[in-house]
């Protein structure tokens, strides 16, 4: 079993939504890969009972450290945020299948939200590593949920902020932006996450461009092990829609192949 109790070494509130968690990785011998998911026990005494699906948001392997950023929702997050530095969390994970990142894949396009961007936060930190050049549109509801804007700044991604707040994160409106990026930098592969409606845009647009993209799916789940069936989802296959789990068989996949309703 992947379980792990780890330190807590900070758990802050970095805006009016959104908390950020930092864990004492070193027990973890697996590999990280971003895209992969922690599954979290958010409270003592089994309440609330399940536990709940996070993406890892950065891996800092010199430090042996793991990161999420969470959205405080319901019942789960509020009870993470009483966890203090310190303190221990049960993880189960690395869990999935994470982003696969070609190396003749030289420029990419990252486009997310909400949530979403914490996902692929960690997957520009890998193409940083990979001196692939990372071109990120970030959608939120305001400004003040792009906090993770400057972690991908910080890696060296081109970051095009849209948000409601600024009237500027309409879907034909990122349409529009995502098909001037998609000529203006000569993008080689797409990577959504958070957006059904945007991810149906990048699915398009992706057709239109011939480009591989790949989506990190976010769906309730029940035990992230593959057993509850709890998170399925419908994907393409060549003899027809096959139903597949988003916990085991992704939470990546190939966006072509989505069903997105
Ligand atoms: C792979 C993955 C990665 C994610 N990464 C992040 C991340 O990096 N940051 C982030 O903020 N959020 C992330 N999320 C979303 C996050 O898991 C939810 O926001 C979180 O579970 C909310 O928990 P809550 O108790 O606070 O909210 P609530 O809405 O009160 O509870 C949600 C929980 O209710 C249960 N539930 C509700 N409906 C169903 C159902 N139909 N079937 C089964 N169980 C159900 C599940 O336990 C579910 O997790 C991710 C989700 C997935 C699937």
């Amino acid at each position: 079993m992947k379980v792990n109790k780890l330190n807590v070494l900070s758990n802050v509130k970095v805006s009016d939504r959104y908390w950020h968690i930092k864990l004492d990785a070193t027990s973890i011998k697996d590999s990280i890969e971003p895209g992969q998911f922690f599954n979290i026990k958010c409270g003592e005494n089994d309440l609330p009972f399940l536990r709940r699906p996070f993406s890892i948001y950065r891996i800092n392997k010199e430090e042996k450290t793991i990161e999420f950023l969470y959205l405080v929702k319901g019942k789960g997050t509020i009870r993470l945020t009483d966890v203090v530095a310190g303190e221990e969390v049960d993880v189960f994970g690395p869990l999935g299948i994470g982003f696969t990142l070609k190396p003749e894949w030289d420029t990419i396009l990252l486009l997310a939200r909400g949530v979403g961007i914490a996902t692929l936060a960690a997957l520009a930190q890998e193409a940083a590593e990979k001196n692939i050049k990372c071109i990120a549109i970030l959608s939120a509801r305001s400004n003040n949920d792009l906090l993770a804007a400057e972690t991908l700044q910080g890696f060296g991604a081109r970051v095009y902020k849209v948000t409601e707040e600024d009237g500027t994160s309409d879907v034909e409106d990122v349409k529009q932006l995502v098909v001037q990026l998609l000529t203006d930098y000569d993008i080689k592969a797409a990577f959504t996450c958070g957006s059904k409606r945007l991810s149906k845009l990048m699915q398009n647009a992706a057709e239109t461009h011939h480009i591989p993209a790949q989506i990190a799916l976010e769906e309730h789940m029940g035990c992230a092990m593959g057993v509850c069936y709890a998170c399925v989802c419908d994907i393409r296959e060549e003899n027809g829609i096959s139903s597949v789990r988003v916990c085991k068989e992704g939470p990546v996949f190939d966006l072509e192949k989505v069903v997105l309703g």
